[in-house]
Parts: C-alpha cells; sequence; structure tokens
C-alpha cells in the first residue's frame, strides 16, 4: 500500500487523502486560488505588454509577468497544471524581452 503525500505542504499518512493532482484537502483550495490568481496576471500583462505605449509601461508589465511565472514554476515543478504557455517557457521568453527591452536606447 502506498502512502498518500501532499505535493504541497509534504504531509503523509495511512489514512490521509490527497487528490488527483496529489493535493491535501487543505492545500487544494489555496494552492488552486493562487495558481488561477497569478496564471490571470500572466494573461492580463502579457496582454498589456503587447500594447504597451512606452518602455516604463512594457517594463512593469514584464516584471509583474516574470513575478508571476516564478511563483507558478514551484506548482509546474509539483507536477500542476499551472499557466498556458507553461512558466518553464514563459520565464526565458520574458527575460529575454526585458534584456532587449532594457538594451534599447529611448
Ligand atoms: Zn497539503
Amino acid at each position: 500500500m502506498t502512502m498518500a503525500k501532499c505535493v504541497s505542504c509534504s504531509d503523509k499518512g495511512i489514512f490521509f487523502k490527497v487528490d488527483g493532482d496529489g493535493l491535501c484537502k487543505t492545500c487544494s483550495p489555496k494552492v488552486k486560488a493562487e495558481i488561477d490568481k497569478h496564471t490571470e496576471i500572466i494573461y492580463e500583462e502579457m496582454h498589456l505588454h503587447e500594447r504597451g505605449l512606452d518602455k516604463a509601461e512594457k517594463l512593469r508589465a514584464l516584471d509583474a509577468i516574470l513575478a508571476s511565472a516564478e511563483v507558478l514554476s514551484k506548482y509546474e515543478d509539483m507536477g500542476l497544471d499551472t499557466c498556458s504557455p507553461p512558466p518553464r517557457l514563459v520565464l526565458p521568453e520574458y527575460r529575454g524581452f526585458r534584456e532587449e527591452l532594457l538594451s534599447q536606447d529611448s
């Protein structure tokens, strides 16, 4: 018999239960709410980044995307579904956009 172990808090035990994502009853709502929140931030800020009119605006959006993608990559490492494209693709791409932006003169 395998012992269930929560991927988030690492609690485990014979009578301990986790859901299909490997999360316990305590962590599941918290983790899912946090994934939803940061996923929404990323999509919204990607939109703002695309339409950003000046460098400051674009930079602010990029920083917000990267901060939220960092949070989501923690959950991605636990094997959970996060945003699409996943953080492991978002992070290098948007770090690249940020560097490119900072190397521009205007
Ligand atoms: Zn847990």
